[in-house]
C-alpha cells in the first residue's frame, strides 16, 4: 500500500523572544499559520526491518540526520513495529529559509505512519514524538494557525488568519536557525506583542493583524543580511500590506488582500531574487 501526505511551509506573523532559558534554549512567544506551499511525501511498507529516505534533492542528508528518518526511527522503536518503511520526499519548500521545511517533513512522516500502520494515535502521542525531533514540529502536527509557546511545544490553536495572498522571497543565502539563536542579547532586542496579534487573529481583525506583526529575530538576522530589508523596502513599495522576515530568515513574506498587488510584488521582485512564490493562505 502507498499512501501520501502534504507537508505544508509555515510562515511566522509573530516571533517574540522572551528569555533565554537555563536549558541552553530561548523562551518563545509565536504566531505561525500556514500557506500553500508544500513538500509530499509518499510512504510504502517494506518486508525488511529499515528505513528509506528518498528525496529529490541530492544535497539533503537521508540517513538519520533527515528528520523524516528520526521521526521513523522514534515511531517505530516506540510502537515496536518491525515492518520497513520507505518515505520518497518531493521537496519543494526552500532548505533553511525559515519556513519549517524540515519540522513539517516530520510532522507529516509522522501522520503519514499513523494512518500506515493504522496506530490511531492522538496529537498529544504524536507531538511527544515530534517534539524530540525539532522544537516546530508540534505547531507543524497541528498546522492550523495558532498561538505557540515555551520552545515551541506549547500549541494553542486560534481561527484561521483572515485569507490573503502571501508572497514569499528567498534570497540566495542560508540562515542557520542555531547560529542566530547564539547570537541573540536580549537587551538588543524589540518585542512584538504575541497576546495583541492572536487578540486580532481571534477577531478576524486583517488590519489589527498587520498592526501586531513583528519578529525579534529581524534584530539579528537583518544587520548580517541586508538584502533581508531591502527585499522587505521593495514589497512595501509595490503595495504589499505587510512585509516581514518569516523564522530566523532570510525568507520574507508579504502580506496583501488583492490578488493585482501580490503579482505586482512578484514582478518586481522576480528579477531582484531567483526564489519567489505566490501561495495561498490556508484555512
Ligand atoms: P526552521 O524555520 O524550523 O528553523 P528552516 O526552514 O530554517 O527551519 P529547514 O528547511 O528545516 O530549515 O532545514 C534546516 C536543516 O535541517 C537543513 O540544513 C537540513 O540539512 C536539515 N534537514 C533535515 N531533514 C530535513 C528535511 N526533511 N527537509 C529539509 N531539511 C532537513
Amino acid at each position: 500500500m502507498e499512501i501520501i501526505e502534504k507537508a505544508p511551509a509555515k510562515i511566522n506573523l509573530g516571533l517574540d523572544v522572551l528569555r533565554k532559558r537555563e536549558d541552553g534554549y530561548h523562551e518563545l512567544e509565536m504566531v505561525m499559520s500556514s500557506v500553500d506551499l508544500a513538500d509530499r511525501l509518499t510512504f510504502e511498507t517494506l518486508p525488511t526491518n529499515e528505513i528509506i529516505v528518498e528525496t529529490n534533492k541530492a544535497f539533503l542528508p537521508i540517513d538519520k540526520r533527515n528528520n523524516v528518518y528520526q521521526a521513523a526511527s522514534i515511531l517505530k522503536e516506540r510502537y515496536g513495529i518491525e515492518e520497513g518503511i520507505k518515505i520518497s520526499i518531493t521537496k519543494n519548500i526552500p532548505v533553511a529559509a525559515g519556513l519549517g521545511g524540515g519540522s513539517t517533513d516530520c510532522a507529516a512522516a509522522l501522520r503519514g505512519m499513523n494512518r500506515l500502520w493504522e496506530l490511531n494515535l492522538s496529537m498529544d502521542e504524536l507531538v511527544s514524538m515530534g517534539v524530540q525531533v525539532g522544537t516546530d514540529v508540534p505547531y507543524c502536527l497541528y498546522g492550523t494557525t495558532a498561538f505557540i509557546a515555551g520552545k515551541g511545544e506549547i500549541v494553542q490553536p486560534l481561527v484561521p488568519m483572515p485569507q490573503c495572498w502571501v508572497v514569499l522571497v528567498k534570497p540566495r543565502i542560508s540562515v542557520s536557525t542555531r547560529k542566530i539563536f547564539q547570537q541573540v542579547e536580549m537587551d538588543k532586542l524589540s518585542h512584538p506583542d504575541m497576546n495583541k496579534l492572536s487578540a486580532a487573529i481571534l477577531a478576524r481583525d486583517y488590519q489589527g493583524m498587520l498592526q501586531h506583526m513583528g519578529n525579534s529575530l529581524e534584530d539579528i538576522t537583518i544587520p548580517k543580511h541586508p538584502i533581508i530589508q531591502q527585499i522587505k523596502e521593495r514589497m512595501l513599495k509595490y503595495g504589499a500590506d505587510a512585509a516581514l522576515m518569516s523564522g530566523s530568515g532570510p525568507t520574507v513574506f508579504a502580506l496583501c488582500q488583492k490578488y493585482s498587488r501580490a503579482q505586482r510584488i512578484v514582478n518586481g521582485l522576480k528579477g531582484f531574487c531567483d526564489e519567489v512564490y505566490l501561495v495561498r493562505t490556508l484555512q
